[in-house]
């Protein structure tokens, strides 16, 4: 199975995938989180993503492309995966198409998580990770249990995106809403895709995406 979320930045992607990959054994390919591994590892790529990110904008098309053609190839993608924050342009999808049917595979479904902006950048000005198993949090919405301990892994380690803050989410929203919603018709005429409300709570959220797969 090959799922698409797709959603603005902060509408819940990562904290639904990883939480998918869990129940329907999906790996979870998250371009943003390839790119921070690259940024901090100083790679060609990492060297040439930074700035974009920095500012709010998207990384080249032949950049993210490249990084999901290489990905899709390794072994652990055989049972299907989950893409998390990719395509995010037109020509991200046509490209990611041509790979997929180039293997005999298809999208199965483009899952939309709809958050109104308000919501938005109170979820992004709030997030912050586990430093060390990468488990999200949010100030008011999803704390530990244990304050200032990771219910995943027990460190008391966590980190904040560097581009996580007021200015750069302003940039965000518009990157979203002038180059990523396009994909919305774009995948709708394949009939592939489905919108979900991402207001809901976690959990409920969960449930919805369920759904949906399940209906697959
Ligand atoms: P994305 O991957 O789409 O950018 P995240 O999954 O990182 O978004 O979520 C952004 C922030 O909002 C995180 O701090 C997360 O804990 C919180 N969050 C995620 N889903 C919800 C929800 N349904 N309601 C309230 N807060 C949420
Ligand atoms: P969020 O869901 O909170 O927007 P991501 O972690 O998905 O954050 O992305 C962080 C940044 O990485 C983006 O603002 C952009 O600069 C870059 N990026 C991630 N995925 C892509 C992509 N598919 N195309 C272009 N740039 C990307
Ligand atoms: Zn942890």
């Amino acid at each position: 199975m090959i799922i698409i979320l797709l959603g603005p930045p902060g509408a819940g992607k990562g904290t639904q995938a990883i939480r998918i990959m869990e129940s329907h054994g999906l790996v979870q390919l998250s371009t943003g989180d390839m790119l921070r591994a690259a940024v901090a590892a100083e790679t060609e790529v990492g060297k040439k993503a930074k700035e974009f990110m920095a500012a709010g904008k998207l990384v080249t098309d032949e950049i993210v492309v490249g990084i999901i053609a290489d990905r899709i190839e390794e072994d652990d993608c055989k049972g299907g995966f989950l893409l998390d924050g990719f395509p995010r342009t037109v020509a991200q999808a046509e490209a990611l198409g041509q790979l997929l049917d180039d293997k005999g595979l298809k999208v199965d479904a483009v899952v939309e998580m709809k958050v109104n902006d308000e919501s938005l950048v109170d979820r992004i000005t709030g997030r912050y990770t586990c430093a060390d198993c990468n488990k999200g949090y949010h100030d008011t919405n999803l704390k530990p249990q244990k304050a200032g301990v990771c219910d995943g892994c027990g460190s008391t380690n966590f980190t904040r995106r560097a581009d996580d803050n007021r200015e750069t989410v302003t940039s965000r929203l518009a990157t979203y809403h002038a180059q990523t919603t396009p994909l919305l018709p774009f995948y709708e005429a394949q009939g592939v895709l489905r919108t979900i409300d991402g207001m809901a709570d976690i959990d409920d959220v969960t449930v919805q995406i369920n759904d949906v797969l399940n209906a697959l």
